[in-house]
């Protein structure tokens, strides 16, 4: 198994160490999911070599799987314990559903582009992430009969919080989107669930996504 692999799995270490744990994250939970993940089974089998690289990655469709630390600094701003039930937008490769289920109870994730629900199914489960559920559709409404949920992450650039989505979250749980006007450009944001009413928002910095399409997302 690739698992095995001495070079993947230096590749991998190296990875966490430089593009990670030295760009300041912190969470010991995260750093070791990305230890665990096979990246190289996430991406398309000519780009394996380039699985570690400090960027996204092309991975059909037009879609690309997010840059390593991304999807560091995503998985810490849902302070994730181990028993949390998580909901992921923009399923994508698979590969955030694979780290956010390494430190997670349960995750959910919704895709709207079919071919690449199946590409993610057979990765996730060559990966040995089978029990990860997996949805085609519109993630900007959510998962209403999986809900409510004690994180989500939105892997795509929305124009403002899609309600559905605030209203998916248990109380103390948060949801990490990229929020901009512009198609292309958007600032990262965590919101907070505080109570049935109330929620608070905290700014993660830019980032380039590609757009969320839907119905609460761009038409
Ligand atoms: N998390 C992915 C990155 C995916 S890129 C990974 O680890 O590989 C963003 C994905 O969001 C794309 O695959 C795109 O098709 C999908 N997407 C865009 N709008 C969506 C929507 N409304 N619902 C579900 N998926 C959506």
């Amino acid at each position: 198994m690739t698992e095995n692999n001495p070079d993947f799995s230096a590749l991998r270490r190296s990875m966490v160490d430089r593009q990670i744990a030295r760009r300041g994250v912190r969470d010991k939970r995260v750093l070791e999911a990305m230890v665990r993940v096979p990246r190289e089974l996430f991406v398309p089998k000519h780009l394996a070599d380039e699985a570690y690289e400090d960027h996204p990655l092309p991975i059909g469709y037009g879609q690309t799987i997010s840059q390593p630390y991304i999807v560091a600094l995503m998985a810490e701003a849902l302070a994730l314990q181990g028993r949390e039930r998580v909901l992921d937008i923009g399923t994508g490769s698979g590969y955030a559903a694979a780290v956010l289920a390494s430190m997670a109870l349960e995750v959910f994730s919704i895709e709207r582009i079919p071919e690449l629900v199946h590409q993610a199914r057979a990765n996730l489960d060559c990966a040995g992430f089978s029990q990860v559920y997996l949805r085609c559709g519109d993630g900007t409404l959510g998962w209403p009969e999986a809900a409510p949920f004690d994180g989500i992450c939105v892997a795509a650039g929305a124009p403002s919080i899609p309600e559905a989505l605030k209203q998916q979250l248990a109380v103390g749980g948060r949801l990490v989107i990229p929020i901009g006007e512009e198609y292309s450009g958007q600032q990262l944001t965590c919101i907070r669930r505080v109570s049935e009413t109330e929620f608070s928002r905290e700014d993660y910095g830019s980032v380039r996504f590609v757009p969320l399409l839907g119905e609460e997302g761009w038409q």
